[in-house]
């Protein structure tokens, strides 16, 4: 039976496995990775070395003593048994090689176990070596064949058993069979030339597998080598996303798209929803987010079997103990090899940043309040002062009035919108949605925007070719929503220019109102941001025409608050077309 190496000393109990789980860093650059090669080249070849040497010492032994019995007869006993002494002390000396090796005793092979190991090996070949020039009996073709046979046996078992090492098998079976050729020839005849001839062969035979043996062990070797290396690599940068995954400060769920099953989850994800892994795993996912997101729900997957990807979402979980948090939700779909598709969701905990919005948005919806009574009294008695008793006034007190009169307008402009919004933000905001004939709307706005387009020395053109449009609408809010894009249309429109409204049914049949200037256009890269907050294309624009970059903001708001879309096209230096858009209602059919 082999013995169990595994138990052995430190040496032989690093296996290929250790060599590379120990050292990882052996895979930072090539030469190390040759490094590991060698090295687990030369522990495994030890390891299989001495795993063989039991076996090897007992058929040595066995072979031994066949080749002393059968040669008794034709050889001097003082010749046999000092052979066969010789023998069993080198066979001895491996013995305790192996007895050292397998109970840590004080190696002084340690430094290099395989050293000892080869010149062990290589004296046992040395000792059959002699064999063909002392138990070669001469003219005795029997018992020469004997012999002949006993070191083939020998040679070819060694060839197989130290086929890792060819130094160690070739040092072994070279030289007996090197003698046993120049026996054959020394006792000359047909029969013994023949005889070295098929040792010749025989020696050619060995050496050449004990070579390819070898090579093969390497290339085994190599390849396991950079298997583990591969796979020491994978576990690494598993082990990194583990990490990633385990200390996000995001909650990370992963799910199966077709079974809805949670497969894994990480700690963030536990504290974000107060429940353990146990209770997540058994929970109802329809209850972790509320059923008013259903809509959102469905979005989420249409958008993960079309784009791969979903969100971001705002949306809400339902904590363990019921209470809803703010929640920011991203993911995207990956697929397994076996096909099995996967979920990867992101949840951002989104409190901290509403509650900071929330506060932010009283805050400006308190300054805005207590502000807009004191600039509705001061603007009130500038416009008085304005249009009554100035005439009497000198030029440059005229003129400081009216520059009074602009920013108190413009203050005021400022607070409403920022009062909307907040509005809007808050859902304070009412919307009074019933159909209505859009074209009186239309034509009410442009009436009310005539004194502005006057003062720009615009002129507001309607060109309508859908009279029976009605759509659902708030028509106060709506016509904000128009005044807003006549008045930008207008300020942004050179001087003699016409501004043109459009009302028109689309082929979707929904029905468009245009307003289109041929003023500056829209720069390319500020269009991503023309409906955002506080944007406006750049400041030198904003001093000339005024503004507070809050219209458009509200204008999107309002427009699909009341389900209707809002959009743009612009060409740099030509002019820029706004458009708002509703489903058209028959008439009759609401009305
Ligand atoms: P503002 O009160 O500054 O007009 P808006 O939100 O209505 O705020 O518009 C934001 C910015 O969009 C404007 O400052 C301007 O740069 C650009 N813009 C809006 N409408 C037009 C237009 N018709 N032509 C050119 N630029 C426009």
């Amino acid at each position: 039976m082999c013995p169990d190496i595994q138990n052995g000393p430190t040496l032989e109990k690093i296996t290929v496995n250790d060599v590379y789980t120990k050292n990882t860093n052996l895979f930072l650059n090539g030469s190390a990775a040759n490094e590991t090669v060698n090295t687990l080249l030369d522990h495994e070849r030890l390891s299989l070395l001495y795993r063989g040497l039991p076996s090897a010492i007992a058929g040595n032994l066995i072979l031994a003593l066949i080749l002393t019995y059968t040669q008794r007869d034709v050889i001097e006993s003082t010749i046999l048994f000092a052979w066969l002494a010789a023998m069993v002390l080198i066979l001895m000396w491996r013995t305790f090689i192996f007895y050292q090796f397998r109970h840590q005793i004080t190696l002084t092979h340690k430094k290099n176990p395989l050293i000892h190991l080869r010149t062990s090996t290589i004296a046992t070949g040395l000792i059959w070596s002699f064999s063909p020039a002392f138990l070669f009996p001469a003219a005795d073709i029997a018992h020469q064949t004997t012999l002949s046979f006993v070191l083939a046996g020998v040679c070819a078992a060694a060839a197989a058993s130290l086929s890792m090492d060819r130094i160690s098998a070739l040092g072994f079976i070279v030289p007996p069979l090197l003698n046993l050729i120049f026996a054959f020839l020394l006792e000359g005849g047909k029969t013994s030339l023949t005889m070295a001839l098929m040792t010749v062969l025989f020696l050619g035979f060995v050496a050449i597998s004990c070579v390819r043996n070898e090579r093969q062990f390497r290339e085994n070797i190599s390849l396991r080598s950079l298997a583990l290396q591969r796979e020491a690599a994978l576990e690494n940068s598993e082990a990194r996303l583990r990490s990633l995954f385990d200390l996000s400060p995001f909650g990370i769920v992963l799910v199966d798209f077709n079974s809805g099953d949670i497969i894994e989850l990480n700690e963030r994800m536990l504290s974000l929803s107060g429940y353990t892994k146990d209770e997540f795993f058994r929970l109802d996912q329809q209850k972790l987010i509320p059923d008013d997101y259903e809509n959102q729900k469905l979005a989420m997957r249409t958008s993960l079997i079309n784009t791969g990807r979903y969100g971001p979402y705002e949306n809400e979980i339902v904590q363990r103990n019921g209470d809803r948090i703010p929640v920011l939700l991203n993911g995207v779909l990956t697929e397994e090899d076996n096909g099995r598709k996967l979920v990867w969701s992101i949840i951002e905990d989104i409190s901290d940043r509403k509650r900071i919005d929330k506060m932010k948005n009283e805050f400006v919806s308190t300054v805005s309040h207590e502000l807009r009574t004191p600039l509705t009294a001061i603007s009130g008695a500038i416009s008085l002062l304005a249009n009554h008793f100035t005439n009497t006034w000198p030029e440059p007190m005229q003129n400081m009035l009216s520059i009074a009169q602009s920013n108190s307008q413009r203050l005021s402009h400022l607070i409403n919108d920022l009062l909307d919004i907040e509005k809007i933000a808050s859902g304070k905001m009412t919307f009074n949605l019933e159909p209505h004939a859009i074209l009186p709307l239309v034509e009410q706005s442009i009436e009310m925007s005539k004194p502005y387009a006057l003062n720009y020395g615009v002129q507001l053109v309607l060109s309508e070719q859908s009279k029976n449009a009605n759509v659902v609408i708030d028509p106060v809010r709506f016509q904000q929503v128009l005044a807003n894009l006549l008045s930008n249309a207008i300020k942004f429109s050179p001087k003699g220019e016409r501004v043109n409204v459009l009302v028109q049914r689309m082929p979707n049949n929904n029905v468009r109102v245009s307003v289109t200037d041929v003023g500056a256009g829209i720069p390319e890269d500020f269009r991503k941001h023309i409906f955002q907050k506080f944007s406006q294309a750049d400041s030198s624009d904003k001093r000339a025409k005024g503004g507070t970059g809050l219209g458009l903001a509200i204008t999107k708001e309002l427009v699909e608050k009341m389900n209707g879309t809002i959009g743009f096209d612009s060409e740099e230096g030509k002019g820029s077309t706004f458009w708002v858009e509703w489903k058209s209602e028959e008439i009759g059919q609401k009305l």
